[in-house]
């Protein structure tokens, strides 16, 4: 991926997505394959927003029976698979256990029953996926294995557990930049650091956008003929209050991350001790549910709560009071774990979209259920003009299928013959002296690189084979945790990383759990400094953007 700004100026696109989340990025990707011209920019970095702080569950929808909503089950399904086989190193199986109470509908003789009913709707799960990431039917377990597995559970009326499977992003954010490369292999242009500005109207049609790159602060003019604005909370900034259909309201969603390993062998679901009533549910179960994720070795993420937020996206920022009160919530549900607020290492805080909230009580909420396509040009004219609400990572692929289909309506972009993949040009690398140079360690390099970059393994490899170690060089920039000198450099050369921040955060997970020793920073920073031309001064600037990112945890 090549960040190229006289590229963009001087390329007539047929759409420009604002927004590189992973609804932007898995709509790039669907476009280019249609056959369209896509350019997609991104005003920070690529998934830098809310696709970054999600629970990571890659849902298959069986919650939504209760809802009996049998079409948003299979959306999430048919994503979920789509998710897994684009990054089959990425996202990978997650079993889940809820305690099961009593004989009713919370009793384990439901649940098998619902189980039964979600394995014949995702008959087709596992198509296409390999042997290690098929996702086995739903099951339970006895009362004794529930209390082995969350040890100190209430006993009162427990009569065993129900096991499902669903998947775990295990890099939301790397899962983005795998969409968006696939995207550029179709021949989609992207940026990151480029705001859109303004959609440029000429006689009812959309005709471009106005573009600043924040890095040097130039505008510029994209020419399009259709744009889609995947601006997450930032929807109504581009196209006006609710994309003109009504007043928008949004929920501040939060999980935090502790480093306790609560649970081993599953992700919990337990249920919330005060009352909730969902709406939109058939099946009533009267209270929220709350995850409790095994996150990478010693940590777990547990969520997500949801409380009205009011303020503008730009001004959205979380306080200590909010993590208290989630984890005094959270050692009321599960008292065993207790938990004090030293343990709360990192959390995930971003903005979704709701539709209705009691304004006396602040966790009222009800999430809006299912994404939104918002077609300007048929509510106010502004032909070509399009918003994606996306409510859930998960169903981002099946959300940019629907977009790309309305796209290639006649009245629209009209259909295009399909998009040609070119993998990236090959470099006549010859590979051989490197192995050589690795002897013993050369298997033990392939191995790390391919469970973290998957088939693109070799696009990492070849910037160690690029620079040759000099005498006394080691090829690791750390050791614990590892990081490789060609990592760095496939980073800032491959994947427009530009600061510390898009490298602890959403290149690798060296941040995703809890703040890097200053060691590790300065160590990436002095590598980066000398690569992008930082002064020592600059280093210290990132080094401090990151930890400030856990200062809301200082207490
Ligand atoms: C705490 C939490 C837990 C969650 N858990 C799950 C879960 O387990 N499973 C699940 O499926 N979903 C989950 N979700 C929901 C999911 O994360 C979101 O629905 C999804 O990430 C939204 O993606 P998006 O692309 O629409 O928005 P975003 O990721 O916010 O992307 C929008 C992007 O647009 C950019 N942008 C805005 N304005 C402009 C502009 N003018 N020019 C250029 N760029 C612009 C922003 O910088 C941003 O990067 C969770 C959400 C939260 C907050």
């Amino acid at each position: 991926m090549i960040k190229d700004f006289s590229r963009l100026q001087t390329t007539q696109y047929d759409l420009v997505v604002v927004g590189g989340g992973i609804h932007g990025a898995t709509l790039a990707y669907e476009a280019a394959r249609a056959g369209y011209k896509v350019a997609l920019l991104e005003k920070g970095d690529f998934s830098g927003s809310t696709s970054a702080n999600s629970l990571k569950i890659v849902h298959g929808g069986i919650r939504y029976l209760q809802h009996g909503d049998f079409k948003r089950m299979r959306e999430s399904i048919v994503s979920r698979r789509r998710m897994m086989v684009l990054a089959p190193h990425l996202v990978k199986p997650l079993s889940c256990l809820m305690p099961t109470y009593g004989h009713g509908i919370k009793g384990r003789e439901t649940m098998r029953l619902a189980f039964a009913i979600y394995d014949l709707i995702a008959f087709d799960r596992n198509q296409g996926l390999a042997a290690e990431n098929h996702l086995p039917c739903g099951s339970s377990i006895s009362r004794e294995e529930v209390k082995w597995v969350v040890p100190g559970i209430v006993e009162k009326g427990l009569s065993g557990g129900a096991v499902w499977y669903d998947a775990i992003a295990l890099d939301t954010e790397r899962l983005v930049l795998e969409y968006l490369k696939e995207a550029v292999r179709y021949g989609a242009h992207v940026a990151n650091y480029a705001e859109v500005a303004e959609v440029e109207m000429a006689g009812g049609w959309v005709a471009a956008v106005m573009v600043r790159d924040l890095q040097t602060d130039r505008e510029m003019r994209v020419g399009c003929r259709a744009v889609v604005n995947a601006a997450g909370p930032w929807l109504e900034n581009l196209t006006g209050r609710g994309g003109g259909s009504g007043v928008q309201l949004w929920a501040t969603a939060l999980n935090i991350v502790v480093k306790k390993r609560l649970f081993e062998k599953y992700a919990v679901g337990l249920e919330g001790y005060t009352d909730f009533t969902d709406k939109d549910a058939l099946i009533k179960r009267g209270k929220r549910l709350f995850f409790f994720v095994p996150w990478q070795d010693r940590y777990t993420m547990i969520g997500t709560t949801y409380t009205q937020y009011h303020g503008a996206a730009d001004n959205f920022s979380l306080t200590l009071q909010e993590v208290e009160k989630v984890l005094e919530d959270i050692n009321k549900i599960y008292q065993h774990g207790r938990l004090n607020v030293e343990d709360v290492t990192f959390f995930h805080a971003g903005l979704l979209p709701i539709k209705e909230a009691d304004a006396s009580k602040a966790d009222s909420v009800q999430l809006d259920k299912s994404s939104m396509i918002i077609e300007h040009g048929l509510l106010d004219g502004r032909n070509g003009l399009f918003s994606i609400k996306g409510v859930k990572y998960t169903t981002a692929p099946v959300i940019a299928e629907k977009m790309v289909k309305i796209l290639a309506m006649d009245r629209w972009l009209g259909q295009r013959a399909a998009g040609i993949y070119q993998a990236l040009p090959p470099r006549n690398l010859d590979f051989g002296p490197a192995i050589t140079q690795l002897g013993g360690q050369y298997e033990a390099m392939r191995a790390y690189l391919v469970t973290r970059y998957g088939t693109s393994w070799r696009d990492v490899f070849a910037f160690f084979v690029q620079r040759p170690l000099n005498e006394g060089e080691s090829f690791w920039l750390l050791e614990d945790p590892p990081l490789l000198v060609a990592e760095v450099l496939y980073f800032i050369y491959e994947e427009m990383a530009a600061t510390l921040a898009d490298i602890v955060f959403r290149r690798t997970n060296l941040a995703a759990a809890e703040c890097p020793t200053r060691e590790v920073l300065a160590r990436i920073a002095g590598f980066m400094g000398g690569e992008l031309d930082w002064s020592a001064e600059e280093q210290k600037r990132q080094i401090e953007k990151v930890e400030q990112v856990f200062a809301i945890l200082i207490h």
